[in-house]
């Protein structure tokens, strides 16, 4: 994970947008997102992954698959483990969102961009300029995309 970062970067940080103009942005993004139900289903499993695997983790230490708490570990003990599962859940929550808008969102942001007059490369995020090239000079891929 090379070009990892903590928050999704939605478009090139050269492209200076107002609050106004960035909430048109993502409501566009969002509409042109909600009409792929593909891009939908995606972002939805990839968003549930850590929620699964915390559930999973609770009953695998604390409970029983009656929910009835397991003989061996005090109840101290028990609290203990199910706080520490806490942060753990919510990096893995944030890494898994992130991961579903870089996978999922993120190229809608940039088809909305495009059509708002910033011609934006769909794979990475570069600003095409207004005489849109064939291909992104700094990606390499094809800029023109349906979406
Ligand atoms: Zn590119």
């Amino acid at each position: 994970m090379a070009d990892w970062n903590w928050w999704p970067r939605f478009h090139d940080p050269a492209l200076r947008l107002s609050l106004r103009e960035q909430a048109a942005l993502h409501w566009d993004a969002n509409i042109r997102m909600l009409r792929d139900w593909r891009a939908c289903w995606s972002f939805t499993w990839i968003s549930l992954v850590p929620a699964v695997l915390f559930v999973g983790a609770v009953r695998l230490v604390i409970a029983d698959d009656h929910g009835r708490a397991l003989g061996s570990l005090s109840p101290t003990t028990l609290l203990a483990v199910g706080l520490a599962l806490v942060p753990l859940y919510l990096l893995l929550q944030h890494i898994a969102f992130s991961i579903a808008m870089k996978r999922t969102y993120i190229p809608f942001v940039r088809a909305a961009l495009t059509a708002r007059g910033y011609p934006t490369c769909i794979a990475c995020g570069h600003l095409l300029g207004p005489a849109t090239p064939a291909n992104c000079p700094e990606c390499g891929s094809g800029t023109s995309d349906p979406r």
